[in-house]
């Protein structure tokens, strides 16, 4: 089977993610970049492939349009306006939900009958409209979600406790956005609970250093783009692969009608399998106050709709 990615928003997130994609030596034989500033597509593309002679696998890369989607296995979109210093993901809510009706539909239009990935923000927002202007099936759109605060949870527990961030069991889910949290209660390591390794107040702060991650970086050098192109690379190859694997991505809540990140089974076709965390009470109230977040959002777009 040929597999080809078309990659929407040639970005930081866009190209960061399309570079690691072809370092990682992913199952990938089309490449293909559309943004809405054509020459900076061209531009990437070009640069690319001069990668090729140094490359695990060869790959056809090219700067495209719509068209290309037609044929596409998986279509990802980090087209619109990324935060700036003092935004948060909420704020950028009217731009990109505009960018996305057009994108979308273009998208739609070209025949395509694959899976979309989406990393722009507001994230669940984003791919909920992905799915309300697609009108795919739900499990054949996935957002980044919370894929990324959890890779910066379990960096941030391993390099306190010693531990390979790949063995700490502990994610961060509901909003991708302020209101995200952690459900300590079932995180562990080495089968252990991980209050075996962190006292109370560490585990306060670091689920207030994983939210301001973001803010802390875009202060710093005014985007952050490596640990989500390596994010969507892993969820790429978990699809190309058939791997069904876990992840946090935002997927449909059928009980809440909206996307949020919660863990999942992905492979070929999306989400095979949803896999529900227990959570406590003070957890319970904090997956509430996600959903509360995720749901006036959406309602603020569909009322000017
Ligand atoms: P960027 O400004 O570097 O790139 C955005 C690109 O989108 C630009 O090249 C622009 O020309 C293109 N674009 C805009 N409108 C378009 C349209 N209608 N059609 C095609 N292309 C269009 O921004 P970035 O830093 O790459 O961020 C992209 C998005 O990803 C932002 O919304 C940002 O907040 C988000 N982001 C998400 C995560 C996550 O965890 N999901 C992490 C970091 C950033």
């Amino acid at each position: 089977m040929n597999n080809k990615i078309v990659v929407i928003g040639c970005g930081n997130v866009g190209m960061s993610y399309a570079y690691a994609l072809l370092n990682q030596g992913s199952r990938v034989d089309e490449l293909v970049l559309i943004d809405k500033n054509k020459e900076k597509a061209e531009g990437e593309a070009m640069d690319l492939n001069h990668t090729l002679a140094y490359l695990p696998i060869k790959v056809d890369i090219k700067a495209g349009d719509y068209s290309d989607c037609k044929d596409a296995t998986i279509v990802v979109i980090a087209a619109g306006v990324p935060q700036k210093e003092g935004e948060t993901r909420l704020d950028l809510i009217k731009n990109n939900s505009v960018v996305f009706k057009e994108v979308v539909t273009s998208v739609v239009e070209s025949g395509f009958d694959g899976i979309f990935l989406i990393a722009t923000n507001p994230l669940d927002v984003m791919t909920f409209l992905t799915w309300k202007y697609s009108k795919f099936k739900a499990n054949r759109i996935i957002g980044s979600g919370t894929t990324l605060d959890t890779a910066r949870l379990q960096y941030i527990i391993g390099d306190k406790v010693s531990v390979n961030p790949k063995d700490v069991n502990a994610y961060v889910i509901g909003e991708h956005g302020d209101s995200e949290f952690v459900p300590w209660s079932s995180a562990t390591i080495a089968q252990q609970n991980i209050n075996k390794f962190l006292s109370d107040d560490d585990m306060e702060k670091i689920a207030v250093d994983v939210k301001n991650a973001a803010y802390e970086i875009i202060n710093r050098k005014g985007a952050t783009y490596y640990g989500i192109g390596c994010a969507l690379v892993k969820i790429t190859n978990a699809i190309l692969d058939n791997e069904e694997s876990i992840f946090t991505v935002s997927n449909y809540s059928p009980d809440n009608k909206i996307f949020l990140g919660t863990p999942v089974v992905i492979g070929n076709d999306g989400v095979k399998q949803r896999i529900y965390i227990e959570l406590n009470e003070e957890e319970t109230e904090k997956m509430h106050k996600c959903i509360d977040v995720i749901t006036t959002a959406i309602n603020s777009i569909e009322e000017q709709d």
